[in-house]
This record gives C-alpha cells, sequence and structure tokens, in this order.
C-alpha cells in the first residue's frame, strides 16, 4: 500500500536443489488464534512482579524456542562471533547508574558481553546498487575492520557514541559487582518499582507502588460471558417499516435479445401473493440469450460506485437511535428470522465495526459518568443502559433489550416516567436517547492503575537504514511529534537501536546526555539497564531530544548489514512487558541474526498455482506468532514500518501487528529524496491521534444470534472478547453473525459494541454503541437492506484470510462464487414473475456489487499470481485492508479518477471550487491524450499527462522537470498558479482522509513500465494480464446466475 517501486529488481531465484519448506499450520487470520489466558472475566492480566524483572519468559528456552542452528542449505553466513571480535570486556557499561535491586536472572548474566561499542563491523555492502540476497554475502570475503568513524561534534566522547571504545579509566565496570548496588539517589519504594515512571502517575487509584500492589479482585466481571437463559421476550417496540416506494415504470422486458439497449430503474413489482413482498430492484439487459457467448452488455450502462460509498439510510430512519453507519454496518439490515432463510443469503451474515471512530464536529459521543451510582448494566448478560430499554413499574424497573430480563432501577438513577412510559429527565440522558455513548469506568473497572502512554521506538541502524535516510527522517519525525504526544506528562518513552548487536539508552532525566549499552549476546537477551530504559517524557525531554538529534549521525558511518531483530525484539519485550504500550518498530532489512531470522523465500516461481502457494503468504517461524501473543498479553501493540526494496518477509514480521492490533506500513525501496512526506505525514498520524490504550472489544447481541467469528487485526481472548492493546480511529473490524435457533421469536434483534479501554489522560472508559435491525421473514427485506459497502468488507476479509491456506485463484473463486449464489437466489425470486428472463437483474442495493467484487479480485492480495505482486506488497496489502473502516476499503478498490487540465489551465476557475466528486470510470476510455487526470485511491497519487497535454501545465507543474525521469522527479509546488492549484486539489484529496499519506507519483502516457504499474493495472474496469474486464465478468456472471436458475 506503500510506496512501491516498479523498478526493482526481482527476487533472486534461488538454487533449484533448494527444498521449499513445507506449508505451515498457522493461519494467523483465523481469528481462533491462541487464546491468551484465562482471564475472560478481566481485563487483562495482572502485571508482572518487578522483582522477576526480566521476565522469567525469555529466560526459560521452551517459550520462544531455542535459537535456530543454521540450516544446511541456509544462504546466511553463520552469525559472526561478536563476543571475541569486540573490545576487552572491561569497556563494559558506559557510566551508567547502577542499576537497583537486580535478581537472579540479572546476576547470572554475568558471563554476557556487555561492549561499548562494536568496533569490528560486518562486512561492507555495496554501495549504491541494491544488495539482491544474502547469498550474495556468503561468498564476501571479510572486509577489514573499519572503525565507525568520528563522533558526533556535540556529544561528550566516551558517553554516548558508538565509534569510540571508552577507556578504561572511566567509572564503569563491567562486572555485575558493580553494577549491582542500589543507587543511593533511589528510594526505597523505586527498588522494586520502576523509579522514573511512579511520579508520573496522578491517576493512580491507590498510593500503593504499582509494582507492588497485588492484583485487586476482579469484581463484578465486567465481560462476563453470555448466559444461556433468557426469559421470554417482552413485546418489542417494533417500528413498522415505512414501505412508501415511489412506483417505478412498469418493467418491460427485453424483447429484442441482442439489444444493447439497456434500462435500470427502481420499480413497484406487482403484489406476490405469497410472499406480499414490495421489492425494488435493478436489472440490465444483457444481449446474451442463455448458452450464447455474444456480449452484448453496454459498458456505459454498467452501475459503477461513481459517488463513493453512500451508505444506506434504510436503518437509521427506522431507528432513529442507531449509533452512526460509519461505526457500523450490518451486511444486511434485515436480519432473517429462521436458518433457513439465513441459508439463502451468501453474502455473509454479520457487521463491520469501527469502534472508535471519529465523529463529525457537533456530534461528539457524549461522555456520561455515572459517579457513585456505578454504571447501570443488565443484572444478566451485562448489557448497558441504552436507548432501546424499556421502563415499567413507575420507572422502577428497566427491561434489558438483548435479554428481555427486568432489572431494577438503582434509587440514584430513579426517574418518574410519563405516560407514554417515557422517563421524564430524558433530555438529560444521552445513554437513554444516543447509540454512542461513553462511560467514564469506575475502580471495578481496573485491575490495575490505567497505564501511561507508552511508545518504545525499536530501530533498524544498520547500513541500509542509514543510507537510505529512514534513520535520519524517522529520528526527525519522532523529535517533532514529541510536543504532541497524547498523555501530557504521563507519557512514557524509550529507544533500542539494533544492527548485528543491540543498543540500549539510559534517558534518565538528570543525565545531559543519553548513554548507550551494547548487548552482543544474542542468545541471552537481557536488558541491562531495567530503570532507565523506559522514562516519562516531560521529565526526560532534553536527553530525548538530544538523542534523537544524534541518532542519524551516530550510524552515519555503520557499515553493519546484519540484523538482529528477533534478539531486539525480545530485548523490547523485555523492557515493556511491565506497562504495556506502543512498540514502533523500523525494519529496513531481512532479520538475519540470532532467533526469529528469516530466509528468503518467495521467489520460487514453481510453487505458484501449487498447494504450498499459500505457505508463502504465512510466517514460517512460530517465533513471531508466539511473540506476537506474549505482546498481546501485556498489552503491546506492534506497528511494523518496513522499508527494504529486497524480501524481509512481511509475511512473518506483520503477523506481530496482526495480532497485536497493530498495523504494518510499507515504504518499498524506501529513499528519503521521495518517500519522506510520506513516512513523516503517516508515523506523525500513528504517534499523535487519539489512541485507546489496553482495550477489549465485545459485540452482544439479542437472543438467538451470536457473533461466531471475527476478522480483522487483534488476538481472541475468549470466544467472543477481542484483545486490543491500542486501538484508533483508523482500525475496524469484521463479524459473522450466525443464528443458534432455528426460529427468531423478536421482531428487532440488538447489537451493542463496547470497547473498554484506558485513554491517554489516564481514564478508564468504555465506548458504547447500541443499534438495533428489524427481523425478517423474506429474502427480499434482506436484499432490500443490503449495504455493499460492508458486504465487501467482510467478503475481502475472509478472501484474504482464504490466500493464507489456499491458492490465490481458489480465493478469487470464492467471491464469485458469492455472487453468483446471490444474484441467483435473487433472480429466482423475480425473474419468474417479471419474465425478465433475459437480463441481469440485482437488488438496487447491491447494485455495485459485482465491481467491487471485480476489483477486490485485482486487489493486491488477490490479484494474478508469481509475476503480478511482490510477495511483501501482497502480504502488507493483505494486513492492511484486514483492518480498513468500509469507506477507505471501497476508495482503495474503485479508486478516484479525476480530469484536471481544464481546472488548471482555465485561469477563471479556483481550485476550492474544483469538484473532487466528478469522479470518472476507472478505464482506458476515461483517459483522453490532451487530458491530465489524478488517480487518488487513498493511499497514493498518479499524476497521468497524456501525449498531447498542454505544454503550459507541465511546465507549471514540473518547469525543466518534465524532461526528466518521472522515478526520480518530486512534485513540489512552484510559484505559479497552475502548480498552487494543483497542490490546493492534492490537499483536498489528502484531507478527505488523513489516515494515510498519498504520495504523488508522476506518469506520462506510453511510459512502461510506469504507467502499467501505477495506473494501467489499477483500471479495474479493463481487462489486463489474465483479469476480465468490467462487462465481461458481467457476463460472467450474468450466464452463472442463469445456470440452474
Ligand atoms: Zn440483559
Amino acid at each position: 500500500m506503500g510506496t512501491e517501486n516498479p523498478n526493482r529488481p526481482n527476487y533472486p531465484l534461488r538454487p533449484a536443489t533448494t527444498p521449499f519448506s513445507a506449508p505451515q499450520n498457522t493461519t494467523p487470520f483465523l481469528s481462533a488464534g491462541p487464546v491468551i489466558g484465562s482471564e475472560a472475566s478481566a481485563f487483562r492480566p495482572a502485571p508482572p512482579a518487578s522483582s522477576q524483572f526480566p521476565t522469567p519468559a525469555f529466560s526459560s528456552g521452551p517459550l520462544v524456542g531455542p535459537p535456530p542452528s543454521v540450516r544446511p542449505n541456509e544462504l546466511f553466513r553463520p552469525p559472526p562471533s561478536i563476543q571475541s571480535s569486540y573490545g576487552p570486556p572491561t569497556t563494559g557499561f558506559q557510566r551508567f547508574p547502577t542499576p537497583p535491586s537486580p535478581s537472579a536472572d540479572y546476576t547470572q548474566h554475568q558471563r554476557a558481553s556487555l561492549s561499548g561499542l562494536p568496533v569490528v563491523p560486518p562486512p561492507t555492502r555495496p554501495q549504491g546498487g541494491s544488495v539482491s540476497s544474502q547469498a550474495y554475502f556468503y561468498s564476501q570475503p571479510q572486509p577489514p575492520s573499519i572503525s565507525m568513524g568520528s563522533p558526533p561534534q556535540n556529544i561528550k566522547t566516551g558517553q554516548f557514541n558508538p565509534s569510540i571504545p571508552p577507556s578504561t579509566d572511566q567509572p564503569f565496570s563491567p562486572s555485575r559487582q558493580n553494577v549491582q548496588p542500589i543507587s543511593p539517589t533511589m528510594g526505597p519504594s523505586q527498588v522494586t518499582a520502576r523509579g522514573t515512571f511512579q511520579p508520573a502517575f496522578p491517576g493512580y487509584a491507590s498510593a500503593q507502588p504499582y509494582s507492588s500492589a497485588p492484583v485487586p479482585p476482579v469484581q463484578p466481571a465486567p465481560f462476563p460471558s453470555q448466559p444461556g437463559g433468557y426469559a421470554p421476550p417482552p413485546p418489542a417496540p417494533f417500528v413498522a417499516q415505512p414501505r412508501g416506494y415511489l412506483p417505478g415504470p412498469p418493467v418491460t422486458t427485453s424483447s429484442v435479445p441482442y439489444s444493447r439497449e439497456q434500462v435500470q430503474f427502481r420499480c413497484m413489482a406487482p403484489p406476490i401473493a405469497s410472499q406480499g413482498l414490495v421489492e425494488d430492484f435493478s436489472s440490465l439487459s444483457l444481449g446474451s440469450v442463455p448458452g450464447s457467448f455474444d456480449s452484448g452488455v453496454d459498458v456505459k450502462a454498467l452501475p459503477r460506485p461513481l459517488g463513493g460509498d453512500v451508505p444506506s439510510k434504510f436503518l437509521a430512519e427506522i431507528y432513529p437511535m442507531n449509533c452512526g453507519s460509519r461505526v457500523l454496518r450490518l451486511t444486511t439490515g434485515g436480519i432473517p428470522n429462521s436458518q433457513s432463510l439465513a441459508s439463502r443469503w451468501h453474502l455473509g451474515l454479520g457487521a463491520v465495526v469501527c469502534p472508535l471512530a471519529e465523529s463529525p464536529i457537533g456530534d461528539e459521543v457524549p461522555i456520561v459518568n455515572f459517579g457513585a451510582t456505578g454504571i447501570i448494566r443488565c443484572r444478566r448478560c451485562r448489557t448497558y443502559v441504552n436507548p432501546f430499554v424499556t421502563f415499567t413499574d413507575h420507572g422502577r424497573k428497566w427491561r434489558c433489550n438483548i435479554c428481555s430480563l427486568l432489572n431494577d432501577v438503582p434509587g440514584e438513577y430513579f426517574a418518574h416516567v410519563d405516560a407514554n412510559g417515557r422517563r421524564v429527565d430524558l433530555d438529560q440522558r444521552p445513554e437513554l436517547t444516543k447509540g454512542s455513548v461513553e462511560y467514564i469506568a469506575p475502580a471495578e473497572y481496573m485491575v490495575r492503575p490505567p497505564m501511561p502512554p507508552l511508545y518504545f521506538f525499536l530501530i533498524d541502524v544498520s547500513i541500509s537504514a542509514v543510507q537510505s535516510g529512514m534513520l535520519e527522517v524517522v529520528a526527525q519525525t519522532i523529535k517533532s511529534c514529541l510536543e504532541n504526544l497524547p498523555g501530557s506528562t504521563r507519557t512514557q518513552i524509550g529507544f533500542l537501536t539494533y544492527d548485528s548487536t543491540i543498543h540500549f539508552y539510559n534517558m534518565k532525566s538528570s543525565l545531559a546526555q543519553p548513554q548507550m549499552m551494547v548487548v552482543s549476546d544474542l542468545d541471552d537477551i537481557f536488558v541491562p539497564l531495567p530503570d532507565d530504559l523506559l522514562v516519562n517524557l516531560s521529565e526526560s525531554r532534553s536527553v530525548v531530544e538530544a538523542f534523537l538529534e544524534s541518532l542519524p549521525s551516530m550510524f552515519q558511518e555503520n557499515v553493519n548489514v546484519e540484523s538482529a531483530f528477533g534478539p531486539a525484539l525480545k530485548a523490547a519485550f523485555m523492557v515493556m512487558s511491565q506497562l504495556g504500550g506502543k512498540l514502533m518498530i523500523f525494519q529496513n532489512t531481512l532479520p538475519s541474526l540470532g532467533v526469529g531470522r528469516l530466509r528468503l523465500r518467495g521467489e520460487d516461481i514453481r510453487v505458484y498455482g501449487t498447494d504450498k502457494e499459500h505457505s508463502l503468504r504465512v510466517p514460517e517461524d512460530p517465533f513471531y506468532k508466539q511473540m506476537a501473543a506474549d505482546f498481546t498479553k501485556y498489552q503491546i501493540a506492534v506497528n511494523v514500518y518496513a522499508f527494504s526494496g529486497n524480501y524481509t518477509d512481511i509475511a512473518s514480521l506483520g503477523t506481530l501487528a496482526k495480532y497485536t492490533g497493530g498495523q504494518v506500513y510499507y515504504y518499498p525501496s524506501f529513499l528519503s529524496v521521495i518517500h519522506k512526506d510520506k513516512l513523516r505525514h503517516e508515523l506523525t498520524r500513528d504517534l499523535t491521534r487519539e489512541t485507546a490504550w489496553e482495550s477489549v472489544m465485545r459485540i452482544r447481541c439479542g437472543k438467538g444470534v451470536r457473533f461466531s467469528s471475527f476478522h480483522g487485526n487483534f488476538m481472541l481472548r475468549s470466544t467472543d472478547l477481542l484483545a486490543l492493546p491500542a486501538v484508533d480511529c483508523d482500525k475496524a473490524y469484521a463479524a459473522q453473525l450466525s443464528l443458534e435457533e432455528t426460529l427468531l421469536t423478536t421482531q428487532t434483534v440488538y447489537f451493542q459494541v463496547a470497547l473498554l479501554y484506558t485513554s491517554s489522560s489516564g481514564e478508564r472508559r468504555i465506548r458504547v454503541h447500541t443499534a438495533a435491525a428489524p427481523v425478517v421473514a423474506d429474502l427480499g427485506e434482506m436484499y432490500r437492506l443490503a449495504d455493499t459497502g460492508a458486504v465487501v468488507s467482510l467478503l475481502s476479509r475472509l478472501a484474504i484470510e482464504k490466500t493464507l491456506s489456499t491458492k490465490l485463484e481458489d480465493a478469487r473463486n470464492f467471491i464469485q462464487l458469492k455472487i453468483i449464489k446471490a444474484f441467483r437466489e435473487y433472480r429466482n425470486l423475480y425473474a419468474v414473475q417479471h419474465r425478465l428472463v433475459g437480463r441481469m437483474i440485482y437488488p438496487e442495493s447491491l447494485k455495485f456489487l459485482p465491481l467491487y467484487g471485480l476489483a477486490l479480485s485485482r486487489s493486491t492480495p488477490l490479484r494474478g499470481g508469481y509475476a503480478d505482486a511482490q510477495l511483501d506488497e501482497r502480504c502488507e496489502a493483505g494486513y492492511t485492508m484486514m483492518a480498513l473502516p468500509v469507506k477507505k476499503l471501497l476508495k482503495l478498490l474503485y479508486p478516484t479518477l479525476l480530469r484536471i487540465d481544464d481546472c488548471l489551465a482555465n485561469s477563471s476557475s479556483r481550485a476550492d471550487d474544483f469538484d473532487v466528486s466528478k469522479r470518472l470510470p476507472l478505464t482506458l476510455e476515461s483517459l483522453d491524450t490532451t487530458g491530465v487526470y489524478i488517480f487518488d485511491d487513498g493511499f497514493r497519487l498518479v499524476l497521468w499527462f497524456g501525449r498531447s497535454a498542454s505544454p503550459d501545465i507541465a511546465r507549471g507543474l514540473l518547469g525543466e522537470d518534465f524532461g526528466a525521469d518521472f522515478s526520480k522527479v518530486s512534485l513540489s509546488q512552484r510559484d505559479n498558479e497552475i502548480s498552487r492549484k494543483l497542490m490546493k486539489i492534492f490537499q483536498k484529496c489528502r484531507e478527505s482522509d488523513p489516515s494515510y499519506y498519498q504520495l504523488c507519483h508522476l506518469v506520462r502516457q506510453g511510459e512502461q513500465p510506469r504507467e502499467g504499474y501505477f495506473l494501467l493495472s489499477n483500471l479495474v474496469e479493463d481487462q489486463a494480464g489474465g483479469a476480465s474486464s468490467y462487462a465481461e465478468w458481467f457476463m460472467q456472471l450474468h450466464r452463472q446466475v442463469q445456470q440452474n436458475a
């Protein structure tokens, strides 16, 4: 989804003798991932006691497995014997304060090598050109030792520089004995607790040191499992469904079989006695008769979502108090009343939920604080009080809309009800009038004090990270965000860098400069200074800034090509595990050393199309999934930023984000000069957007139905509790609904999404969204209330999951089959009555489904085969699409194409007036050679210049660069009206959805492969490669719908 580079080299072919790995059994997208612990009723596990720090989880082998031995066909060099190459053991810690109270685990690491700096670098990497594979290094002679260059001027030698060995007379010692004594500056309470962190906790409920506090008993279980026994339902306040359709034109059957004429209409169907249906549908005249292969469809008449995503308003009209469609969308608003009816709905029955969707200004989610009363919830099913509960017994009782139990109204919450059963205080009770509210949670919703926002950065500083400019952009961006990190004075921060060794940084606020400690023993990772690696940002701000200021120069001469990513990851876990937080990983190369190292795979073309194909898309080493499980358990969300132009095994790295509620960002072949704006914007948003910490989510629903599977980036903690160490407004989750009873007797099904989380300000909160949907008895109603966006979101997640266990082709067929079955079922409802034999008929509500289905089949995770997308790109796109909210997904599938040359050239037209909604069909036919166009899929912008486009525009936008190689040109604003206008239009495009930054790629008509890669292959209506055009696809669907119709 990032900054794809069409020119980067393909993966080198491996020797034919290399055995291919066996398919994995692990299927990371399966929602039934490892269930963590048994805290179904608790929101989080007890934090590990600090006296056990470093956590024993990693000091014992079995959890993470032994360090892998070098496999026979491994292309990697064995890890260099770092320990012996480095300076004398006396160059250990550099003047760092003595850590308090080391544990037995800690002291057992005395033998570990602690080195002040890496003196002997690994082999150098060829400059300039891309390094094609690790195999390259295998035959490289070892270069002579190279020192890492001169220290930055502003840093004291010996204190914070990796390139200068500290002299032995510095006041530190490598021996543990000198490390152990407790610092005199530390009080007793800080011995067991994390000294720098405690004072920053104004929100603590108890004054007890966090680390020594016993885990409070979980009192009323906030999310108990749904009990089975329900009382008989009360008469539900079912609102009659509006049926006021405008009569449409009469249905005309296509009497001319080969006519290209089409008719598209809404109509009022004649009454059907058996069903009493009043239905609206669309149909398209197709020139074919069954068995004919003539394509007679009028291409221009095919339905296209040129107005973007327009969610159905049906449900909102029926239930005005429902939460907004940006939060919850059902694949159909009509819940089938029987299993037999449900089985005729082929598009997935379920919901897409974006629990923290941003609210429009003026419609913010109200905050409710029940104070001493406590949050009003159903005694039995734990549903939160909501607009759909009913008050009876003069206001003394309320009936739960989910399970029908009659609950007592607490005295403090009592209000009289009027003759209509309305509470007299309704105006002051947003929880009884709004579909979305946020409750302030009292102490019983905590098993520990609310955690502070915590950001820990794990940064690759190997040669490629430095040379690409990644390190510099990342350091600068983090520095620029310090002021705006959520959490104010509570925020904690820490850093760890790595190449072939791991570098820790002491950020203690009393220091003038941060201190670096290098650990080179990758087999037995330990944390050299447990207490000062994570610091309170406001206290250590100057140290953190000094560190970020000097980080790029510290490593600018680094020639180390290795990546001890796995060991560094374990170290980060040890540092973070007491608090949780966000782990931001910046990885520029394939992990090559220690546990979790990865090998080149995916370049073997012969695997594609075989049963082993999918194994390339799942992690090979269980290390990553196990680490992800550990991270989730300790409330750590992982975001992976990957930058390499070579294979980095995103399938494995992305697992970390997948199971921790995180996100994968990918900037293939990152080059600072080209990609820095994108990285800067996306990292800034990631760091500064409001984040919900240590959260869990559950979706309750009424009697007879239940959510049976979940799809997205999270880990399931129990059957229906989603563990989300961090959530934000850019994340959505899909869930499938199933009927538990043969027949639903209620008229309405209610859904309630509850997200319990810690806010950045340190409050425990519960965001609650409630919605109602009617139970329907016929399929026509289900179609009428269908929501294409939700259907496509659910189908896309299911199809992407399928690619992890089957061939790509199977996943594409899955989508096609769903659509065919759905339309065939629909046809059976209406075609006979209306004698629409020669026409494709489809529900109005799903008219864009065929096109989205085609676009989905051609999306990066599913398209083509080996040659149609780089494996890493495919995997990254899969991880990304699994988390996208509906609107964003639909835009990615059917991007915006706009013609802009008129606006740019016409001096009287203003950019502000430019209508970004005037979208064109995504086909080559939309492109005029005299035009200039913007293609915007929400992740990138493509600016396409027609061959005969006005030279004035080209000159205005690019000056002399217009003749240059576009892959090297980056567009910036120039001092003329045309350029300013374009930048304004870009700004409009970007502001419409700020979750990603659309970097602009310039493309000339006819310039290959650039034009093909950036634009032509994404014109989803055109035939390309093996993929059908829209018209062909539509005809295929039509033929197959008619079979056995
Ligand atoms: Zn209930």
